[in-house]
């Protein structure tokens, strides 16, 4: 066994990878060794130049809307691996892409956003991680800003940022928690293939970030902040060719890819061979005779 691999990861950082012992258990190099080579990380920054407009197959989400939190806080030193955490019990929610269904495991948020709208930060980001049947992960994002007069709070937080676990030691449970107020009624979003942005940041992490952000009050964003006063935000990771898909009217604007060129000429090709060969039948029809 690499015992360097266990200088890069603090205890606690391993606590935190524990829940996703399941994840493709890549660690043959160090962790700074295995980054090297990873080329699909998050976050990003969701640009309108990298992203391209196309319907996108529907998220079917089924929450409980009376479910009970056990509200931890995994604290690090690691400022990565930091957050607080609400642990939902397995069957409370799940989400069907593709008919492939996924659990809720867990939310959690992070100060300031980690992946940008246009360069825009958000002051807060929540993580939802779900996992399928073969320990493939979704993680649904949604960014969090500061209610106003237009954008009303959403309350159902409020009772979790107003008594944060401040150690790592307490769990705090909330009863009669309805996981729906955390989606939005629009969920158009943005996806990419990334990966966990916490150690060991493994990839095919499928992202799924919601277009609508969730408006708190500025007292439960200055709650959470005030637990993490140094951040717990990656920063921005290289796009290596990604493209980001979106159903979100009027925002992409990057240019189908060639490939896509090549394919409708070639469909066009086609239609007109067909349509020659149709037409060269029709006239031969009547020296052939019925061939049927
Ligand atoms: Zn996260």
């Amino acid at each position: 066994m690499d015992r360097s691999l266990f200088r890069l990861l603090p205890l606690a950082t391993l606590g935190s990878a524990l829940f996703l012992v399941s994840l493709p258990a890549a660690h043959a190099g160090t962790l700074a060794e295995n980054l090297a080579t990873m080329e699909q990380q998050s976050p990003i920054d969701i640009t309108s130049q990298d992203t391209k407009f196309q319907a996108l197959p529907p998220l079917q989400f089924n929450l409980s809307s009376d479910t009970t939190l056990s509200v931890i806080n995994n604290g690090s030193p690691d400022v990565y691996a930091t957050a607080a955490r609400a642990i939902v019990p397995a069957g409370a929610g799940s989400v069907t892409l593709n008919g492939d269904t996924y659990n809720l495991a867990q939310f959690h948020f992070h100060t300031p956003a980690e992946n940008l709208e246009n360069g825009h930060t958000y002051p807060m980001e929540m993580h939802l991680v779900f996992s399928d049947a073969s320990n493939n992960l979704l993680v649904v994002g949604r960014w969090v800003d500061a209610s106003d007069a237009h954008n009303p709070p959403q309350t159902s937080l409020d009772p979790i940022f107003s008594d944060l676990p401040k150690t790592t030691t307490e769990t705090h449970v909330f009863n009669h928690f309805d996981l729906n107020t955390l989606l939005p009624s629009n969920l158009e979003s943005f996806r990419y293939d990334g990966s966990l942005t916490t150690p060991p940041f493994s990839e095919g992490v499928k992202w799924v970030d919601l277009a609508q952000p969730l408006y708190i009050s500025q007292a439960d964003i200055n709650a959470y902040s005030s637990l993490f006063p140094n951040g717990d935000a990656r920063e921005i990771q290289d796009l290596n060719g990604r493209i980001v898909l979106t159903d979100v009217p009027g925002f992409a604007s990057a240019v189908p890819e060639p490939e896509t060129y090549a394919m409708l000429l070639a469909g066009l090709a086609l239609i007109g061979f067909v349509a020659a060969r149709r037409s060269r039948s029709r006239s031969s029809f009547g020296s052939m005779g019925s061939i049927a």
